[in-house]
């Protein structure tokens, strides 16, 4: 008969929700860590980073919208703008949307900076790429749960992800390719999912809402 172990692990543990909540936290810090070193080494603040790296993925933006994008002040934004509108990385030209607005836009020397600051670090690369086929789909899968329930509590900026995106049709065919994305007229499966797609567009609350629970409950 087998000697009976004392169930210490089952009595001793933190939640596993708390667990994986901590090492997201030092995930996170380890990014910001390697984007602020990124920056620095360019000259650039932070925030000024990412707003070349957020122009240089959506094309030129007002100054509401990076706020908006970035989860940070307008006074912020404005304050960074002009910093890089000295340092010739971006120019602001009249918003055709709104007569009385700008829109920020990069300049050549913006764009190569940018690329230089949005360069994911090789380590982290590394690190992801080491995870076997089934756990970076796991690890995806729940990337994009926490994105959204975040997003929709208010505590992050809204996300480029298919599961919002007024081009999404979950679970729409049989078989390994489940989705569809009517952009492209193409189906795709729960690897494909992206998180910063150039080409999303925000869908009406209801379709995100009727997505979502046939995305999580495929009929
Ligand atoms: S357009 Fe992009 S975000 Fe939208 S469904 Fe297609 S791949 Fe996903």
């Amino acid at each position: 008969m087998g000697r009976s172990l004392p169930l210490f692990f089952e009595e001793n543990s933190e939640p596993i929700d708390r667990r994986i909540a901590v090492g997201l936290r030092k995930l996170g810090l380890a990014m910001k860590l390697q984007a602020w070193e990124q920056a620095n080494h360019e000259g650039l603040s932070p925030t000024q980073g990412q707003i070349l790296a957020t122009l240089s993925l959506e094309g030129p933006l007002s100054g509401s919208e990076l706020s908006q994008r970035l989860g940070v002040t307008l006074a912020t934004i404005s304050e960074s703008v002009r910093a890089l509108v000295d340092k010739g990385a971006v120019v602001k030209r009249p918003d055709p949307r709104h007569p009385r607005a700008s829109l920020i836009e990069l300049t050549p020397q913006g764009r190569a900076l940018a690329q230089k600051v949005t360069t994911l670090p090789d380590a982290i690369v590394s690190a992801v790429g080491a995870l076997s086929t089934l756990e970076q789909e796991a690890f995806l899968a729940g990337v994009v749960k926490i994105i959204r329930s975040l997003q929709l509590s208010g505590h992050i900026p809204v996300s480029r992800m298919c599961v919002t995106c007024k081009y999404f049709r979950p679970n729409a065919h049989e078989g390994a390719l489940p989705h569809h994305c009517a952009f492209v007229d193409a189906p795709m499966a729960g690897r494909h999912l992206r998180i910063d797609c150039g080409e999303h567009e925000q869908a009406e609350e209801a379709q995100r809402e009727d997505a979502w629970r046939r995305f999580v409950q495929p009929e």
